[in-house]
């Protein structure tokens, strides 16, 4: 089964990916996580993104294309979250034909609405083990070791692209190219919204109830 996680950065798509693979076994596909991983090893892919995710702004199609390509081969026949992809019409066409290929679809897309304030506090608090990606928050998730990852004892970081200046970007760039990308989906008839200003548990539920899991 594949699923898709569609929302503005913050709206807790990360948080609720890492719920389903603990408990359920489900691969992730997060496409920024997968940029950052290129960015710290300094590959070509990670050289050509840097600048863009610095900014703020979303990396082109035609790069993000081969990536989620080569994932979708590797991981053929997998259950599969998509958490940060598509975020541009365009994706989502070319992710429609790609699993078509592989003889698979969106089983279901999850919207996660939540409120612009609650999401700009989120980011700007959010702290991401820089190891294995575990997400805290300085007031409402610290963690008990301080500076570094309850689970595997690695940095916590505040990401470049979560201090008040980038966000505003990357909200626009929601808007703007996201918006579209809800838009198709909605069309399409199987997606469901999602109240992100709820808290993770109940939201983990609705998801839950809804994949019937
Ligand atoms: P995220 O961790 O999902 O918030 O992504 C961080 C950054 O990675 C974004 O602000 C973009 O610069 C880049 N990025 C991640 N996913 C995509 C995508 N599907 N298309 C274009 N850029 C992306």
């Amino acid at each position: 089964m594949n699923v898709l996680f569609i929302g503005a950065p913050g709206s807790g798509k990360g948080t609720q990916s890492r719920e389903l693979i603990e408990k359920f076994g489900f691969l992730q596909l997060s496409t920024g996580d997968l940029l950052r991983g290129a960015i710290k090893n300094k590959t070509e892919l990670g050289l050509k993104a840097q600048g863009f995710m610095d900014a703020g702004k979303l990396v082109p199609d035609e790069l993000m294309l081969g990536l989620v390509s080569d994932y979708l081969t590797t991981n053929k026949g997998k259950s599969i979250i998509f958490d940060g992809y598509p975020r541009t019409v365009v994706q989502a066409q070319s992710l429609g034909q790609l699993l078509e290929s592989q003889g698979s679809k969106i089983d279901k897309v999850f919207y996660f609405k939540i409120n612009p304030q609650i999401l700009i506090d989120r980011l700007t608090g959010r702290r991401t083990c820089a190891n294995c990606g575990e997400i805290y928050h300085i007031r409402t998730k610290p963690s008990s070791k301080g500076d570094k990852c309850e689970k595997c004892g690695g940095d916590l970081v505040h990401r470049k692209d979560d201090h008040a200046d980038v966000i505003s970007e990357r909200l626009k760039q929601f808007e703007d190219n996201t918006g579209p990308t809800i838009e198709f989906y909605s069309k399409a008839g199987n997606m469901v919204n999602v109240d992100g200003d709820q808290a993770p548990e109940k939201v983990f539920n609705e998801i839950k109830k809804t994949l019937a899991l």
